[in-house]
């Protein structure tokens, strides 16, 4: 899953992992790996892991400026 940082606009991933039973759900929050913003939080009973996606998304912004221009 991918999401966009609401304060710094960057873009992440975040996974869940861990054991996931029923009855035990519980907030984990999807917190920012780049500034560390709350960005909402998922209903799990496992725990969620963020990464930073910052390669990939980079490269798709500067082909679309040098396009533009
Ligand atoms: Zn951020």
């Amino acid at each position: 899953m991918q999401i966009k940082c609401k304060k710094c606009g960057k873009i992440f991933g975040y996974d869940i992992w861990g054991t996931i039973y029923p009855g035990g759900k519980e907030k984990e929050d999807i917190d920012c790996p780049y500034c560390g913003e709350n960005n909402g939080y998922e209903m799990t009973s496992a725990f969620v892991r963020t990464y930073t996606l910052e390669t990939q998304n980079k490269n798709n912004d500067n082909n679309k400026n040098i396009t533009q221009k």
